[in-house]
């Protein structure tokens, strides 16, 4: 069994670390009271542990035996109501490795995390069949680098009013033995498994390799949003790895938007303000995207040196349906802050028509174009760009 505390985070910065570690403590006596002296019991990491025990009992009461006791554990006459998070593996005869069994279990306990409802999930067939295709994908990917199987799309931007073409965003494709997969298949897998790293850094390059050509050949320098992934920014080297690209295919930085999530911009522990001034030196355009979905606070965008403000599909999905809506909301503070504001996932004349109304600056969406292959989009851009 592994298991974690939900939000453990917050109870450090509620009651400060010293309470934290008592906690800690606290659950570690408390594993050992449930499962008894014959279980492994291990803190795996931070608030994350690991139990390793006889399930010839009922599997069922171990598992409710640690919500009853650890739920509201009890320090110097204050309980902390806390909540736990378990994923079970059941070991077979046949397993035979330890960290592969852990592994199993970690995925169980990812699964339990998904649903804020369900406190335990128990290893089964459907994630079985999870694991084996991540396996599969896992097993091909190098190979795919290597072979150029991951290709760029590019998604049309255009500027509301005059419908014009402002840029594209690049988007990833794979194409395996003729077929093509789209991202929700690799992208979360490849942020687990920090491919992702890699494929970035991949695609980044293919991009300015295409704009290079489209500076030769056709005179033109159209902005080019990329994707850039959280575990970019917990690598200090990766500015200057990007930096050096441009460099390599004498792209102007300006001509480049960084689009970061806004989970990520307004992830702990990272100083993203410091991070994004030094890509604002280095010349590149930042962009926040799926603005909206996170939880930002506006004083920090105040704060940021960003560009462009993209507004969630989520909340274009909306317009028409006589819902209440953010998006007049979000463009009046853009313009406020003097940011450029794009709508993304927009697929109505209803909808670009709103946008119009509310002065949003660029939409992105298959009311303009899908993302298109590169030989497509050459002939777009051809057409399109002024
Ligand atoms: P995203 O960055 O939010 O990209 C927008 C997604 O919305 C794209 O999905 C795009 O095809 C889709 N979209 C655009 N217009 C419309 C529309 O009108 N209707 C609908 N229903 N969808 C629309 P896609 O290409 O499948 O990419 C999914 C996500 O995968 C992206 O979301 C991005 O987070 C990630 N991704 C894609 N390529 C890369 C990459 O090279 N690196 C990284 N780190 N992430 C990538
Ligand atoms: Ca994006
Ligand atoms: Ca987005």
């Amino acid at each position: 069994m592994m298991l974690d505390i939900n939000k453990f985070k917050m109870i450090n910065k509620a009651y400060g670390y010293a309470v934290g570690d008592k906690i800690l403590i606290n659950i570690g006596n408390k594993l050992e009271e449930i499962f008894g002296k014959t279980a492994l019991i291990a803190r795996y990491s931070n608030d994350y542990f690991a139990v390793l025990f006889d399930y010839s009992d009922n599997i069922y009461t171990a598992i409710s035996k640690v919500i009853n006791k650890i739920e509201n554990i009890k320090i110097s006459n204050i309980t902390y109501n806390l909540t736990v998070s378990m994923g079970v593996y059941k070991i077979k005869e046949k397993d035979k490795n330890i960290s592969a069994v852990i592994d199993k279990a970690i995925v169980a306990h990812s699964e339990s995390k998904e649903n804020p409802y369900e406190r335990y999930y128990i290893y089964d067939d459907k994630l079985e069949k999870i694991v084996e295709e991540d396996e599969k994908i896992e097993g091909l990917m190098y190979n795919a680098l290597m072979r150029r199987e991951f290709k760029v799309y590019f998604q049309p931007k255009v500027f509301t009013d005059t419908e014009t073409m402002y840029g594209a965003e690049a988007l990833t494709r794979w194409e395996h033995n003729g077929k093509i997969i789209t991202p929700n298949k690799f992208i979360p897998l490849f942020e687990k498994n920090k491919f992702i790293l890699k494929l970035d850094t991949y695609i980044f390059e293919e991009v300015c390799r295409n704009m290079r050509l489209w500076k030769e050949e056709l005179g033109i320098e159209p902005i080019i949003s990329i994707n850039v992934s959280r575990d970019h920014f917990m690598d200090e080297h990766f500015l200057e790895k990007y930096y050096m690209i441009v460099a390599k295919y004498d792209i102007n930085p300006n001509k480049i938007d960084l689009e970061i999530t806004e989970s990520v911009a307004f992830e702990e522990g990272v100083d993203i303000i410091e991070i994004m001034n030094r890509i604002k030196k280095l010349g590149f355009l930042v962009s926040i995207d799926d603005f909206g979905t996170g939880y930002s606070s506006l004083s920090m965008i105040q704060d940021m040196p960003i560009d462009i403000i993209k507004i969630d599909k989520s909340f274009i999905d909306r317009i028409g349906q006589k819902k209440k809506n953010m998006v007049d909301y979000i463009i009046k503070i853009a313009k406020e802050l003097n940011l450029m504001t794009i709508a993304e996932g927009v697929e109505t004349k209803e909808q670009r028509d709103y946008l119009l109304e509310k002065s949003c600056d660029i939409i992105q969406g298959y009311y303009y174009s899908k993302p298109l292959p590169i030989h497509e989009f050459e002939k777009y851009l051809k057409t399109n760009y002024k």
